[in-house]
Parts: C-alpha cells; structure tokens; sequence
C-alpha cells in the first residue's frame, strides 16, 4: 500500500494549499501609484523606517501586469474611476485590492459629485483600512490581515468570489 492511500482524503490537496498560500502572501507586489493624501504614508510604509520589504513586497511595481496587490491610497475621482478599472484589470491573477485610508472606503469628508462614494463601486476590495489617513504601522497591520485572507483562500476560491464581486460591481454601476 502506497503513503498516498494510508493518508486521510484531502491531506495531499490542502498541503498544496498551504504552500500556495504562504508563497503568495509572501510575495505580494503592489501597484505603483496613489491618488491623494492617504499616498504619503503608503510612501512611508515602502521607505526604510517602515520597510515594507519585511513582508516580501520587495518593490512597488510600475507595470499593473507585474503586480497583483492593489492599494487604493486616497479619494477616487469620478475622472479616476475608469482608469483605475483599467489598471486593475490589467495586474495579474490572483490579485488583491486594499482601500486605504475612509476617503478610498466610503468617500470620506468628500460627499460630493466629484468622489466616487467608495472604491468598492469600481473595483472588489479584500480589506477596507480607516483612517484619515491611516498611519503605516495601520498599513502594515492591514497587510498582515490579507496575508491572514491569502494564506486561508483555498486555490481558485478568491477568483470566483473576486467575479461575483465585479459582476456586482458592474450591475450597481
Ligand atoms: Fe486624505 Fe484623509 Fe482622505 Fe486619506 S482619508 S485621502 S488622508 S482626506
């Protein structure tokens, strides 16, 4: 009898999960851009005191297909709203999206015309982040989190959820 039929079903499948997801937790690389305030303490979390690079997101990628973490860092203008669509349609799959700071969740202080009233509207988003702005110690707390989410997503799990979330999105568009 080989070890394979001695094991219990299923232990093979989510060892192969585990691994998955420690790899890509560990290996996260955000999308280079911000879009207001909340951007200066995401600088910060990248830049040496804070040093995002401990966690594995060694560089902020300039090309959306090198990167699959998204962090929304600051308000959406209406005038945004389609090019950050674009952005993250073109990163890489699997791909995450963190709103950063109450602007980037809900609209914030700007409930207006010109903001979009949440990025969730454009985008699915994986962790929301308070704040005003949110300090870089709140962002490396809430990178940790979605390290949490990736680490326990079984394979395949987050794309399907990550499609409803866009057809919902598109839907309420
Ligand atoms: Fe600026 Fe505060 Fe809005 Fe962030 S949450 S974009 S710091 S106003």
């Amino acid at each position: 009898m080989g070890v394979e039929e001695k094991l219990p079903a299923g232990i093979l499948l989510s060892t192969v999960e585990n691994l998955a997801g420690y790899m890509r937790k560990g290996s996260l690389w955000p999308a280079t851009f911000g879009l207001a305030c909340c951007a200066i303490e995401m600088m910060a979390f990248g830049a040496p005191r804070h040093d995002s690079s401990r966690f594995g997101m060694e560089v902020f990628r300039a090309s959306p297909r090198q990167a699959d973490l998204m962090i929304v860092a600051g308000r959406v203008s209406q005038k945004m709203a389609p090019v950050l669509r674009q952005i993250y349609d073109q990163m890489a799959g699997p791909k995450w999206v963190l709103s950063m700071g109450v602007c980037a969740s809900s609209g914030g202080m700007f409930n207006n015309y010109a903001i979009v009233q949440g990025v969730d509207h454009i985008v699915p988003v994986d962790i929301y982040l308070p704040g005003c702005p949110p300090r870089p110690e709140m962002l490396i707390d809430a990178v940790l989190k979605l390290h949490d989410q990736i680490q326990h997503t079984k394979l395949g799990a987050h794309r399907e959820a990550v499609e409803a979330e866009a057809e919902r999105a598109a839907l309420s568009a």
